[in-house]
């Protein structure tokens, strides 16, 4: 069966056939702990100086720009790490509701201070957590990257998104509205948000988290939004380790901060099966796992 995602225009085959190919779905590999970890308190001389801390006593949250970066700081764009946690060994999901609302608080501040720089055009906030997700260290970070150009794909779903806006109303806020009514592909709902699997998932359990109403940007969001938006990704997260075990994803958010038509999500995509030459070939997605099946699960039944 093949679907088409209308926001990013690319097409995915599901084939659930595939998955019977022995070790299709990949587990999460380990790190070899060298013992001395960049991110752990003690160790802050290790990374460039902070840009912003939070806590007083001793910190909570620490961001900093990249050591590696994609972009020269201040040149090229602004390459950031946000160290979402003090403890080496918790994973985002593990932290209380609270905490992850103050990492997304801290999104929103990083995301004011690159934008107020007229050269960036966009900020992309992300998240690897696991090898398999491209994650070079364990310890529980996100990632901020603000470019002097907008990539070409984000101009594709930006342009989609304002279109749909001219035709008739917001894509996004019909979509989920709709959703909601199927009941299909829904995983769990707050009063604010969608936690859907995504129509057109690209890869197996692939989540969205859609606000229900119009919102755009980390900047339309206030204290008590961020607290149900950590709840929601924390309850995905969770779901997925019952259904998965140990699994490396990537979380991408997607955020319009000058695009009042565009409407904000959340992507939350387990790194389970592997991307191969048929995709880079075609820019075509194979997957295995069926949305409806995916949700199903995630939903514990
Ligand atoms: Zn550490
Ligand atoms: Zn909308």
């Amino acid at each position: 069966m093949w679907r088409c995602c209308k926001i990013k225009n690319r097409l995915v085959l599901f084939s659930s056939l595939r998955a019977k190919r022995p070790k299709f779905f990949l587990g999460s590999s380990s790190y070899s702990d060298s013992g001395l970890c960049p991110f752990c308190p003690g160790n802050e001389k290790m990374t460039p100086e902070e840009v912003l801390v939070v806590g007083d006593d001793g910190w909570r949250v620490r961001v900093f720009p990249n050591k590696y970066p994609a972009v020269a700081y201040g040149e090229g764009g602004y390459h950031e790490v946000v160290v979402e946690t003090p403890y080496h060994n918790r994973a985002l999901e593990e932290l209380s509701v609270e905490d992850i609302a103050t990492v997304l608080g801290v999104f929103r501040k990083r995301l004011e201070f690159m934008y107020s720089d007229g050269r960036v055009k966009y900020v992309s906030v992300f998240k690897n957590h696991g090898k398999e997700a491209g994650a070079s260290i364990p310890h529980s970070h996100s990632q901020i990257l603000g470019v002097f150009f907008e990539p070409v794909d984000v101009v594709k779903e930006r342009e989609f998104l304002e279109k749909s806006w001219d035709v008739s109303r917001c894509y996004l806020c019909s979509f989920v509205e709709d959703e909601l009514k199927k009941q299909k592909r829904v995983i769990e709902e707050t009063s604010n948000f969608a936690c859907l699997s995504y129509y057109a998932a690209a890869f197996a359990y692939e989540t969205w988290i859609v606000p229900k109403r119009h919102v755009s940007s980390f900047k339309d969001m206030d204290k008590p939004l961020f607290m149900e938006l950590a709840s929601a990704l924390k309850g995905v997260l969770l779901r997925m380790r019952e259904a998965l075990g140990v699994f490396s994803y990537n979380l991408v958010f997607k955020d319009w901060w000058f695009w009042n038509k565009c409407h904000f999500w959340v992507e939350v995509i387990p790194r389970i099966t592997h991307i191969a030459g048929f995709e880079l070939a075609t820019g075509t997605y194979i997957n295995p796992v069926l949305p409806e099946d995916a949700a199903s699960q995630l939903r514990g039944e």
